[in-house]
């Protein structure tokens, strides 16, 4: 059984943020900043191919609950939405989970290094992306 799914269970403990019958949030183990929470579905998925979309829209309506919360409730401008998705996207552990990650004036985080397209490059990857 992975890790979350041991959390779920309560045989991990964790700092409970949110709780109902489908989805749980806690705070990361190793914050980006304070008050980086997880929110997971109760159920294993590993990646977000594998929910179906209702439970995925209740998922996502948790996650705006803690953005609400934190920005609210912690002295927080704003905070990044993160899905790493299967381990080339830093998944590391293989229980889908959304990232709700505070940003503080001058925290100096980069999340995404960002590259440039060549000529014709942007319109062969649309015409790779949108073809059934
Ligand atoms: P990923 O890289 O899979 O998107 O993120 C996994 C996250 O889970 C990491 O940020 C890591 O700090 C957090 N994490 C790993 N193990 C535990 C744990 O046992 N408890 C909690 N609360 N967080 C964990
Ligand atoms: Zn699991």
């Amino acid at each position: 059984m992975c890790i979350f799914c041991q959390i779920v269970k309560g045989e991990i403990p964790c700092y409970k943020i949110y709780e109902d019958d489908k989805v749980l949030a806690f705070l990361d183990i190793k914050p980006v900043n304070p008050g980086h929470t997880l929110v997971i579905p109760k159920k294993h998925f590993k990646t977000i191919e594998e929910i179906n979309e209702d439970y995925l829209a209740y998922l996502i309506k948790v996650v705006k609950k803690i953005g609400n919360k934190l920005k609210n409730n912690l002295n927080v401008l704003g905070y990044n939405i993160q899905l790493n998705n299967d381990p080339v996207a830093g998944q590391e552990i293989a229980h889908l989970h959304f990232h709700v990650i505070p940003r503080l004036k001058n925290d100096n985080l980069k999340l995404f290094p960002q590259k440039s397209y060549n000529s014709g490059e942007a319109e062969e990857i649309v015409k790779k992306i949108i073809k059934d």
